[in-house]
C-alpha cells in the first residue's frame, strides 16, 4: 500500500496574481499532499484595475503549464518588436535607436501583454477548480507557534498553517508584521496608466520612449487599443492628471509622435507611486514573501510581475518537494532554499533598472550621446541582440543546450 505523509496546510495572504499562480501549482502538483488556502478581500467581487503587464516568454510557459494560459484569448497580445528611443520631444525626426524582434520558438512571441483582470479571473476559476479554498477576507494576524502559524481573519475565523506565504503586495502587512526591514528608494515620479485607441495599426510594436522626466511605453493590446505607462516626476504626473481626456490624449500625442495618427483615451488615467522596495529578507519561520511583497521595482522593463512568477514557482515547487518528502513543508531548509533562489535575482533587477531610470531619466548632452551612441552599437550587433531579446523573454541559453527558464 502506498504511503502518504500525513496531510499540510499553506495559507497565502493575497490573491493576486502571485498568491493565486502559487496556490495553484502547489495545488496541482501535490493534491494528496496539501491542503492550500487563499486569503483575500477582493476575491468577494470581481476585479477591475483595468492595468497591463508584459509577460514574458518564461513566465508564460509557467502559465501555460498550470492550464490557465490557454483560457486568455485576446486579453493576452503578442509582442512582435520592441523599439526603443531617446530622441528629444523638440525633435523632427525621432530616430528609433534600437530595435529587438523575433519570435523565441517558431510562433511564440518573446513576450504578451496580458490584462491583469483577465488573469486573474482565470487564475480565481482554475483555483477552485483544483480544489484551493478561496476565502474572501483579509489576514489580521499571525502567531508564530512551534509547527506552524495561527492565522486571524478579519471575517472572524481562524487557521492553522504549516507554512504561510505573504503574496499581499507592496504594503505587506504579513511583512510588517514579522518585522521585516525593506530597503527603499523612492523614484519621485509616478507612473501615469491609461488605455488609448489608435488610429492606425500598431502592429505588435512596444515601444520604449526614453524622455528626461522618465521612461514613456506603449504597450500593443487587441483592437488596435494599447497600453500606456508614462513615467513623470510627481508635480508633472499631477498636472497630467488634472487634464480632461481630450487634453491629454494630445499631450500624449506630443510625447509619442504621430505616426499612429489619432490617439483616444479609452477610460480614465490611473497613476501609481513608483518606489523601489526589496524586503531584507524573503524568509522568516514558517514565513516566506513572493511577489510585490517581496520586490517592488520600477515599472519601466516591465518585470515586476515576472519576478512575481517566478517566485511563485520556485516556491510551490520547493514546497511540494518537501511535502513529497514528507517534511515540514516551512522546513528551513526549503525556505533558504528558495531565498537563495529568488533573492539574487530581484536585487539585480531593481539595481537595472536603478540604473536606466538613472541613466536616461536627464537631458544631459554628453550622458545622452553615449547612452545613444551604445544603443546603436547592440542595433548593429545581431548576436548580442539574441541574447538581450532571450533575457527580455527571462529565458537564458546555455551555448549549446536547449533553452532553459532563468
Ligand atoms: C504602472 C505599473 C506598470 C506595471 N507594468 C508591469 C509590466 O508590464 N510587467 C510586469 O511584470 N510587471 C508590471 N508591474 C508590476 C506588477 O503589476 C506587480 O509586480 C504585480 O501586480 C504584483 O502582483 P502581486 O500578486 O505580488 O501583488 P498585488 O497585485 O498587489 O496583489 C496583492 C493582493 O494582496 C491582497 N491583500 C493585501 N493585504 C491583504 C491582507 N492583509 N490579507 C489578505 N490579502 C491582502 C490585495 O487585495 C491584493 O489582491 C507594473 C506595476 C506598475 C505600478
Amino acid at each position: 500500500m502506498a504511503y502518504f505523509p500525513p496531510k499540510q496546510h499553506l495559507v497565502t495572504g493575497g490573491g493576486g496574481i502571485v498568491g493565486l499562480a502559487l496556490a495553484l501549482r502547489l495545488r496541482q502538483s501535490a493534491p494528496a499532499l496539501v491542503d492550500v488556502t487563499v486569503c483575500d478581500p477582493g476575491l468577494a467581487g470581481a476585479r477591475k484595475a483595468g492595468r497591463v503587464s508584459t509577460i514574458a516568454a518564461g513566465p508564460r510557459r509557467f502559465l501555460e503549464s498550470l492550464g490557465v494560459w490557454q483560457h486568455l484569448g485576446d486579453a493576452a497580445w503578442p509582442v512582435t518588436a520592441m523599439h526603443i528611443s531617446d530622441s528629444q520631444l523638440q525633435d523632427v525626426l525621432r530616430p528609433i535607436y534600437l530595435k529587438l524582434s523575433g519570435e523565441i520558438t517558431p510562433g511564440e512571441a518573446f513576450a504578451h501583454v496580458v490584462s491583469e483582470d483577465v488573469l486573474i479571473e482565470t487564475l480565481r476559476v482554475a483555483c477552485a477548480v483544483a480544489g484551493v479554498a478561496l476565502r474572501a477576507t483579509s489576514v489580521t494576524n499571525d502567531r508564530l507557534e512551534d509547527e506552524g502559524r495561527t492565522i486571524s481573519l478579519a471575517d472572524g475565523g481562524s487557521l492553522r498553517a504549516d507554512l504561510l506565504v505573504a503574496a499581499d503586495g507592496r504594503p505587506s502587512p504579513i511583512r510588517s508584521r514579522a518585522r521585516i526591514g525593506v530597503s527603499r528608494h523612492d523614484y519621485g515620479q509616478n507612473g501615469l496608466v491609461a488605455t488609448l485607441q489608435l488610429e492606425r495599426p500598431h502592429g505588435g510594436v512596444a515601444v520604449q520612449h526614453f524622455l528626461p522626466g522618465g521612461p514613456f511605453a506603449l504597450l500593443p493590446m487587441a483592437g488596435n487599443r494599447a497600453s500606456i505607462v508614462w513615467s513623470q516626476p510627481h508635480a508633472a504626473a499631477q498636472h497630467l492628471m488634472s487634464l480632461d481626456q481630450s487634453a491629454l490624449a494630445r499631450e500624449i500625442e506630443a510625447c509619442f509622435g504621430h505616426h499612429l495618427g489619432e490617439i483616444t483615451l479609452v477610460d480614465r488615467p490611473q497613476s501609481f507611486p513608483l518606489a523601489l522596495g526589496i524586503a531584507r529578507s524573503f524568509i522568516a519561520p514558517r514565513l516566506a514573501l513572493a511577489g510585490d511583497a517581496a520586490h517592488g521595482i520600477h515599472p519601466l522593463a516591465g518585470q515586476g510581475l515576472n519576478l512575481g512568477l517566478a517566485d511563485a514557482e520556485a516556491l510551490a515547487d520547493g514546497v511540494g518537494l518537501a511535502a513529497g518528502l514528507g517534511l515540514p513543508l516551512g522546513n528551513e531548509e526549503t525556505l533558504e532554499d528558495y531565498q537563495r533562489a529568488r533573492r539574487a535575482p530581484a536585487v539585480a533587477m531593481a539595481a537595472a533598472m536603478e540604473g536606466f531610470n538613472a541613466l536616461f531619466s536627464n537631458d544631459i548632452m554628453p550622458l545622452r550621446r553615449v547612452r545613444d551612441l551604445g544603443m546603436g552599437v547592440v542595433d548593429r550587433a545581431p548576436g548580442l541582440k539574441a541574447r538581450i531579446i532571450r533575457h527580455a523573454a527571462n529565458l537564458t541559453a546555455p551555448a549549446d543546450g536547449p533553452p532553459r527558464q532563468a
